[in-house]
């Protein structure tokens, strides 16, 4: 059994490598990949895929991750969670972003773990999943409330959209 250092599930894994991206166990990382999968399969133009790519990154955010990942990452669940916004806008305001200065601030990563995982997106029945993918999304931006306030502010200086 190995625990994950980013969302603390203990999976059984064949492997104790952790993963070299995430701050993930490689069984913790194989649940991403299988969501991934069925998230990319759905015809659902709101595009859903973006929370569960979001997500998984700011939960799983150490010092592999690029400064660019997490900023998409965290600005991704700012305005999913506190500006209602589909995945499809998230995509539109990350290419905004991305024309952006290629400066991105630094961020203290949470002291706690967020109260869901990417186990109770997947175990969800398929009617309540994209609905559990949001619930999941949130309880990870709640563990980034020291941040919240950078996260806001860099998107109202670069994308022109005001604090909530
Ligand atoms: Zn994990």
């Amino acid at each position: 059994m190995v625990m994950c250092p980013g969302c603390g599930l203990i999976l059984s894994s064949t492997e104790e490598q952790f993963d070299e991206r995430y701050h993930a166990s490689s069984a913790c990382r194989e649940l991403y990949d299988q969501l991934s999968a069925y998230t990319l399969s759905l015809p659902d133009a709101s595009f859903p895929h973006q929370f569960a790519v979001d997500t998984y990154a700011a939960q799983h955010a150490g010092a592999n991750l690029k400064p660019i990942t997490l900023t998409f990452a965290l600005v991704g669940l700012y305005l999913a969670c506190e500006h209602n916004y589909t995945g499809r806008q998230v995509q539109r305001a990350h290419m905004l972003l991305a024309k952006t200065p290629k400066q991105w601030p630094s961020f203290r990563f949470p002291d706690t773990k967020a109260t869901l995982s990417i186990l109770d997106v997947l175990n969800a029945p398929e009617r309540q999943r994209i609905d559990m993918l949001q619930q999941w999304e949130n309880s990870v931006w709640r563990t980034w409330e020291a941040e919240q306030a950078k996260v806001a502010k860099l998107v109202q200086e670069r994308l022109n959209i005001a604090i909530k």
